[in-house]
């Protein structure tokens, strides 16, 4: 039986993907040959290739706005170097608003001057700084739209005319937003997207050119974006398989209709979270995350008890991070409202348990 999928990364896609990537790899498109083993200059891969980046744009309402899509290797964890490689000529700003941004923080001071713009260290995380004021004189600043393993989400972002650089891994094509607001947006495929094995980058091409060092053609992103994301072999079944996810998330109505739906979702974890005594939730509730909702139990006497019911109900992947403890319950786009009320009944069960 299909379980319920809360995991954080790799993570649930839609199960119509799954199955339409499972045909592919025996033969793709009646061709008599696998997506996986066929050339990555054949018609059908370059034309993969371009429906990838064009859906990208066309979903974020930026066709014909001065952007390129690009899907690199290296996941989220290389964009942290690219983005300074490319960008950093003297100065940026980060705001450090858990784990992941530390990590960008930390390979963006190998490239120049970094200023950690505001953050929220000083309380394990489980709120988004507000109110601090952003210095004019960067080169861009960098923010983490979502905070994966604390379970906190930027609302609002910083209004500036410094260009903003987000890594949006766990939240891509979540919810509505002004990406024009952006000029360079990056997101690891395995948290909203497609497998692990690439990574979405989205630029607004009058950000680059300006650093005067020398970079290498693997971590430039002019060099890629020269060779319409193909100027190696690229990963081509994570690439297809993001496309066939892109297209399934077209059908659905786009980014405003998959919105409805996780509010819908999140409003129901959240209300059982704030209305059941066993739970607290973990992040400050006006920053609450739409994607991963974070919460402890109130009494660690009742973990064994807790754990063996939701594993029973087929739920899987709702242990929290260890920075954190308790429970996460990661709602990416293609999770059903059924399956968080699956999970919501087990927290109600518990408490008429207890
Ligand atoms: C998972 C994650 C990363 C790391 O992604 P990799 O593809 O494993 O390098 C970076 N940032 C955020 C916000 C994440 O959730």
């Amino acid at each position: 039986m299909k379980k319920h999928n809360f995991s954080a990364g790799p993570c649930i896609l839609p199960q119509e993907v799954f199955k339409e990537a499972s045909e592919a790899i025996l033969d793709y498109n009646n061709s008599g040959l696998s997506i996986i083993e066929i050339s990555h200059r054949s018609k059908d891969f370059v034309d993969i290739m371009e429906e990838a980046r064009s859906l990208a744009l066309e979903l974020l309402g930026l066709e014909g706005k001065g952007y390129k899509a690009l899907f690199l290797q290296g996941g989220a964890s290389t964009q942290f170097l690219m983005t300074a490689y490319n960008l950093l000529q003297n100065k940026a700003g980060y705001i450090d608003t858990g784990s992941w941004s530390a990590k960008a923080i930390k390979e963006a001071k190998l490239f120049g001057e970094v200023v950690e713009v505001a953050s929220s260290k000083n309380e394990n995380y489980n709120y988004i700084p507000k109110g601090y004021a952003v210095p004019e004189d960067l080169d861009y600043i960098h923010c983490t739209s979502n905070n994966t393993i604390f379970g906190t989400q930027i609302h609002e972002f910083p209004t500036t005319n410094v260009p903003l650089v987000c890594d949006m891994s766990s939240d891509i094509f979540s919810r509505q937003l002004d990406f024009s607001k952006f000029s360079l947006i990056y997101a690891g495929a395995q948290k909203n997207m497609g497998p692990a094995g690439t990574t979405l980058v989205v630029i607004k091409e009058d950000v680059l050119g300006k650093v005067k060092r020398q970079i290498p053609s693997m971590l430039d992103y002019q060099v890629h974006i020269g060779k319409a994301s193909m100027f190696n072999t690229p990963p081509v079944f994570a690439v297809y398989t993001s496309m066939l996810t892109l297209r399934w998330l077209k059908s659905k109505g786009g980014i405003a209709a998959i919105e409805e739906l996780n509010e819908k979702k999140a409003k129901l974890i959240y209300s059982e979270i704030d209305v059941n005594p066993l739970f607290n939730g973990f992040a400050a509730k006006e920053d609450r995350s739409m994607m991963n909702a974070t919460f402890t139990l109130a009494n660690e006497d009742l973990k064994e008890t807790f754990d063996a019911m939701w594993k029973e109900a087929g739920i899987n992947g709702v242990n929290g991070h260890r920075s954190v403890g308790g429970y996460r319950a990661s709602m990416y786009n293609a999770m059903t409202i059924e399956s968080v009320a699956a999970l919501v009944d087990i927290m109600g069960d518990l408490e008429r348990k207890a």
